[in-house]
């Protein structure tokens, strides 16, 4: 088989009612699709290394998660399972040697129907060594939200993972347009919260820190499995709320997701981060190999 794979999984009222391979190269989605016109859906990406699919059942519980924060209809995780695996069956001996994703999208389906619309799409990641060893220069960029929004106005959606990234996107181009690679997003009141597509790990005083879901970010899966590694080491992991001086005062700093893994923080706003190579070759491999 070659990449990529597509597998419809057709949905009426009641749920998923067949799962079917279909030719990613053919249209499949509905221009009425309110995934497609309003970006009112989910979705996860999920990597794949050498065959195996990384952290699936956080990723699972992720999509469940967002779907009850969208008021979507519970995804029957045994079935979005089934497809996730077989997508990667069958992409076959491309998988081998290899780090693919697949990509699970959930949307609310045609306007005015009563079904919804999803896919798994298995497909080639690319290469990200040169981020995993150079490292990446980051810049902070203001999110326009307080850190307590997701408590206090939980229709902004803020931690789940909605298919709306055009933010997330410009934002990557506003740090492009100022020379770097990615982002820190923060809050108004000056704490830090996520990268466009990533979770934000500082080692702060000898503990490995990120930003908990309570403040509107993402349940990161990969700084999950960093942390786990981390702990498995003897080293302290925290979960807590941090400014952006605490950041600008970080012994390192990495960006956690998916594809990439980790990447080391070069610069942050044009001033050098010191990094330990080292180490994070060696977590990179850890989490290869997970
Ligand atoms: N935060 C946001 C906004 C993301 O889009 C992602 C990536 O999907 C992450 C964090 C990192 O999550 P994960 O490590 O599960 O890919």
């Amino acid at each position: 088989m070659t990449l990529p794979v597509l597998l419809m999984l057709l949905h009426d009222a009641s749920g998923v009612v067949s799962v079917d391979e279909q030719d990613p190269s053919a249209p499949q989605v509905s221009v009425l699709d309110l995934g497609v016109t309003r970006g009112d859906g989910i979705f996860e990406s999920i990597g794949v290394i050498d065959g195996r699919a990384q952290a699936l059942e956080p990723h699972l519980a992720r999509l469940a998660k967002s779907a009850a924060m969208l008021d979507l209809p519970a995804p029957d995780l045994d079935v979005w399972r089934a497809a996730i695996l077989r997508s990667i069956e069958l992409a076959g001996s491309a998988t081998v040697g290899s780090e693919l994703l697949v990509k699970v999208i959930l949307t609310r389906g045609i306007e005015d129907g009563d079904s919804a619309t999803g896919w798994v799409y298995c497909f080639d990641a690319g290469h990200y060594d040169r981020e995993r060893e150079a490292g990446i220069a980051v810049v902070t960029l203001d999110r326009g939200y307080r850190s307590d929004v997701a408590e206090t106005s939980p229709w902004l959606l803020q931690g789940a993972k909605t298919l709306s990234y055009a933010i997330n996107k410009a934002a990557l181009r506003e740090a492009a347009r100022r020379g770097a690679d990615d982002v820190i997003f923060v809050s108004t009141d000056g704490f830090v919260l996520e990268g466009p597509n990533s979770t934000v790990i500082a080692l702060i005083d000898g503990a490995y820190v990120t930003t908990p879901p309570s403040l509107g970010v993402l349940e990161g899966t990969t700084q999950g499995a960093f942390f786990a590694d981390a702990q498995a080491r003897g080293a302290s992991v925290e979960y807590r709320a941090f400014t952006v001086d605490e950041l600008r005062g970080a012994d390192a700093l990495w960006l956690a997701s998916s594809g990439r893994q980790i990447a080391p923080v070069v610069t942050l706003d044009g001033q050098p981060v010191s990094a330990d190579p080292a180490f994070t070759a060696g977590a990179v491999e850890r989490l290869l190999a997970r």
